[in-house]
């Protein structure tokens, strides 16, 4: 074609998770919250008057970031809100790179970032975390403008701890900006870094702890100075009224949040533990999926099979993860519904792709 640019013919694009159309599925596969946003947000939700549709929403979301800074013991100039937190990693990318400015981060992680590096011309230094998911020390060393730690890690759910990543900070000369899209899921985030270090920004998103994927919405946590900068960068209305009403409810319902959370974190130690019981390797995750490794049967063909029985969970065809499958953490009877599923498909006679002998269940 040649009308565009030519990193735009190459790019191939991300590509988000099946949605499937069908309501009577069961939806394992992008991490989405199984329980619904608070009960506050569908009381906003049906008092939004057309005045307000009418008119241009608050460009900086007033509402909300003086919700989010009182929950996270900050000051509102310290927060801006984005048209979810994959916006903010569109601005940061704009705000920080170019051909000269290149990005690190450590691989595998999400898959979303060497996209965004493409669209902006900008070489991406991926530096390969080892086999335990620990920092990797180079990527103290390599010179990007923008380094970022998503934390937890996607797609794997490890943690690196928070005074490694103020170690990090301290060493980098650019921006660290550690995406904390899972963060509600774990036990402790970084939020104190932003008061220390001037060159941190925290990415946080409503989409999976708060159950709002629906509408979009995510923030950064930086210092003021750093909030200012990325500002100039964001499109000028890029939160709409709706989302900020609806997130601004949903975020100063704690109480909700802390139960629904803790009840996914409980869900993900069954899950896990059956999951083990099936002769499936998993790493302990900090997040809301956890990353289940077939060691007899074909990750892909497991992936088929859950199809059939209209259970969606993802499955990377990619180095290192194509023996993997990354489930997202349902409810309880969610979970067993899909351990029933394994169990079948894991103990039929002949198993497709499956070594034989080593299989768990008697078929
Ligand atoms: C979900 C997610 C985000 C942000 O998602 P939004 O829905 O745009 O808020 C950012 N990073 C990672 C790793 C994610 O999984």
């Amino acid at each position: 074609m040649g009308y565009f640019r030519k990193n735009i013919e190459q790019v191939k694009g991300y590509e988000p998770g099946f949605q499937p159309k069908e309501t009577d599925i069961l939806k394992l596969n992008t991490n989405e919250n199984p329980y619904p946003p608070s009960p506050q947000v569908m009381k906003v939700l049906a008092q939004i008057s057309s005045e307000q549709l009418r008119r241009y929403p608050d460009p900086i979301g007033n509402e909300f970031r003086q919700a989010a800074a009182e929950v996270n013991d900050v000051q509102p100039e310290n927060i801006m809100c984005c048209n979810g937190g994959d916006d903010l990693l569109t601005i940061a990318f704009r705000a920080f790179c170019d051909k000269n400015r290149p990005v690190a981060y450590p691989v595998p992680t999400y898959s979303l970032y060497p996209v965004l590096a493409k669209l902006q011309s900008c070489k991406a230094i991926e530096v390969p975390f080892d086999d335990e998911f620990n920092l990797p020390a180079r990527l103290a060393s390599t010179n990007a403008a923008l380094t970022i730690v998503c934390n937890p890690n996607a797609p794997n759910g490890s943690f690196v701890s928070v005074d490694e990543l103020a170690s990090l900070a301290d060493e980098l000369s650019g921006i660290l900006l550690i995406d904390e899209a899972y963060v509600d899921f774990a036990e402790a985030n970084c939020t104190e870094l932003v008061k220390e270090f001037d060159n941190v920004i925290i990415l946080r998103s409503m989409s999976k702890g708060y159950s709002l994927a629906g509408i979009r919405l995510g923030y950064a946590i930086a210092q003021p100075d750093l909030i200012a900068g990325l500002m100039k960068v964001k499109d000028s209305y890029n939160i709409d009224a709706v989302a900020v009403a609806v997130a601004a409810a949903a975020i100063k319902d704690q109480k909700y949040f802390s139960e629904t959370t803790e009840k996914v974190k409980k869900a993900r130690g069954l899950l896990v533990a059956k999951l083990r019981d099936l002769g499936f390797e998993v790493p302990q995750s900090y997040t809301n999926f956890v990353l289940a490794e077939s060691k007899n049967c074909k990750a892909g063909k497991i992936y088929d099979k859950l199809v059939e029985r209209r259970i969606y969970v993802r499955y990377f065809n990619l180095a290192k993860l194509d023996d993997k499958l990354r489930i997202t953490v349902g409810t309880g009877e969610q979970n067993d519904k899909l351990i029933s599923a394994l169990k079948e498909i894991l103990s039929e006679r002949r198993p497709f792709g499956c070594a034989q002998g080593k299989l768990t269940g008697d078929g």
